[in-house]
């Protein structure tokens, strides 16, 4: 599936990687986050090397609904809540900064961006205690938040906390203008190329990828998402979800980026295009790798646009994956243990246009000698050793998707036949979980153990993929490695047929 930001991103090519190559710092992940630090510290006047598994942009960045908001749903209440009041503002302010400089950016280098007002809205009459919770949030937080019973949409609406002045961009633009302006600024991207390992050595950072050629740095930048290096655990306190956006033509679409404050959330915004307005439709998420028929979630968002846009000519639909945070913040900050040469950055919880600029900022200034006053309690962000070896060791979700996929595996041997076009399953042979489908008439056959962590995988019939439901690696159908923290591909075994 392809979004309506990829469907027409230019694909420049990649810079090439000389083993042993040195540069001041190396950036591994080029979405926003990978892509905005290197470029804060080449126009610094420092050498940078990003190192990009796939291409700039492929995976969660070049998927987003790419709203820049300071409302964002629910979570400022949520902050507010779990974490108290200085949080909450210091959380708004670090977003400020990150929505402030793409806004900017944007302008700078004519990415079609537009200001429109951000709603979190009740979809039910349940739903109003929750916006008026939000509310009464962003308010004592400081943002000029107005209340209305009614608005002029063609969907269900029960009361609305609105927020003017915030910011909507075209996310492939995006990527192309940083990654070009990192160019123009004498940074390297190198493409296709996935970082397996990493290692501190005195005052460098080494990276490995998978081919064994290294790159070494004096700062190394884990910007991928959710991190692959597992020394942080920080697996252990994200939880993956994925959700759905599709664009539709023929109807006109609401000027402005509305977010239901309940589940199954929907999400709808305009994109202006040279061609006609679209309108985007998104949401429906879940934890990956944890639903029957990811499929399904698209089809009610077919379903929900049609009932309240009739008429609407579907031109794209896809789904991506973010990571949600066990302590509510984003975890940006130093790697523990790692003496100040890895950071990392993650934990955005779809809310990562504004928060990962943030952490870029941050990032970037502090490997420039820099200590922002609005970046500091940022840092604090990183949760010890200890303490993420601890949720490591209760995650009770993830050991019981463990122990689900194992049985479920142990219990259901291997059908005789191929699976039919577009579907995979997962049986045993002899003690082994080996997972098989079909996609494009090939039938692949591959362990159906995720690299990562041991995971049981399962069928995305909706991207024809293997999904992790521990930790969201995801595989394709051959077991090359899509996303996740995973680095390894699935081992392909013999032919599935008896
Ligand atoms: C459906 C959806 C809608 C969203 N809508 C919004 C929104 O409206 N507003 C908002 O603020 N946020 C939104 N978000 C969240 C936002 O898009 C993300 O938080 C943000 O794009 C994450 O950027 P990133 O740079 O951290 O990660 P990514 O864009 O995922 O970039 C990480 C890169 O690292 C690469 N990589 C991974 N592992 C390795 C490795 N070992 N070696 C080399 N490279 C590697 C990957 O290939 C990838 O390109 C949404 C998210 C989703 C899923």
């Amino acid at each position: 599936m392809t979004s309506v930001w990829t469907a027409d991103l230019p694909h420049d090519p990649s810079d090439p990687l000389d083993d042993g190559a040195r540069y001041d710092h190396v950036v591994v992940g080029a979405g926003i986050t990978g892509l905005t630090t290197a470029l804060l510290l080449a126009r610094a006047g420092e050498s940078v090397c990003v190192v990009e598994a796939r291409t700039p942009g492929a995976v969660t960045t070049g998927n987003t609904t790419a709203k820049v908001s300071l409302l964002q749903g629910t979570k400022l209440s949520q902050v507010l809540s779990r974490r108290g009041p200085s949080v909450a503002r210091d959380y708004v302010e670090a977003n400020r900064e990150g929505q402030q400089w793409l806004l900017r950016f944007c302008e700078d280098h004519d990415v079609d961006a537009q200001i429109r007002p951000a709603v979190t809205y009740a979809s039910s009459p349940q739903q109003v205690s929750t916006v008026r919770r939000e509310h009464e949030a962003a308010s004592s937080l400081g943002l000029e938040v107005r209340w209305h019973d009614r608005l002029d949409v063609p969907f269900e609406l029960f009361g609305a906390t609105v927020l003017a002045g915030q910011g909507q961009v075209e996310a492939g633009q995006m990527v192309t203008a940083l990654a070009r302006d990192l160019h123009a600024h004498g940074g390297t991207i190198v493409q296709g190329t996935r970082v397996a390992k990493v290692r501190v050595h005195g005052d460098e950072v080494r990276a490995e990828v998978t081919d064994g050629r290294t790159v070494v740095g004096r700062h190394l930048v884990v910007a991928t998402g959710t991190p692959f290096l597992d020394r942080g655990l920080h697996f252990a306190r994200l939880d993956p979800k994925r959700s759905y956006a599709l664009t539709f033509s023929g109807v006109h679409a609401p000027e402005g980026m509305y977010l239901s404050a309940g589940q199954p959330s929907r999400s709808v915004r305009d994109v202006p295009r040279a061609d006609g307005t679209l309108l985007m439709v998104g949401g429906s998420g879940h934890d990956v790798g944890r639903d029957p028929s990811p499929a399904k979630h698209l089809d009610e968002l077919r379903a929900w646009t049609q009932q309240n846009f009739p008429g609407a000519v579907e031109t794209h639909a896809w789904s991506a994956q973010d990571y949600s945070p066990a302590d509510h913040i984003p975890y940006v900050g130093e790697l523990p243990g790692s003496g100040g040469r890895i950071f990392v950055a993650t934990g955005y919880d779809k809310w990562g246009m504004s928060q990962g600029v943030a952490a870029a900022r941050a990032v970037s200034s502090w490997i420039l000698g820099n200590d922002p006053e609005w970046a500091r309690p940022m840092r604090a962000s990183i949760p010890t050793l200890s303490g993420a070896a601890k949720a490591a060791m209760t995650n009770a979700k993830v050991g019981l998707e463990l122990a689900k996929g194992y049985v479920r595996a142990e219990l259901a041997p291997l059908p005789a036949q191929a699976p039919a076009e577009g579907e995979g399953v997962v049986g045993r042979r002899g003690v082994k979980p080996v997972a098989v489908s079909t996609v494009d008439g090939r039938t692949c056959a591959v362990s159906a153990v995720c690299t990562h962590l041991g995971g049981v995988l399962a069928w995305n019939d909706a991207e024809k993929s293997w999904d992790c439901p521990l930790h969201g690696s995801r595989f394709g159908a051959d077991g090359t490695v899509l996303e996740g923290p995973a680095t390894r591909p699935l081992s392909r075994t013999e032919s599935p047929r008896p």
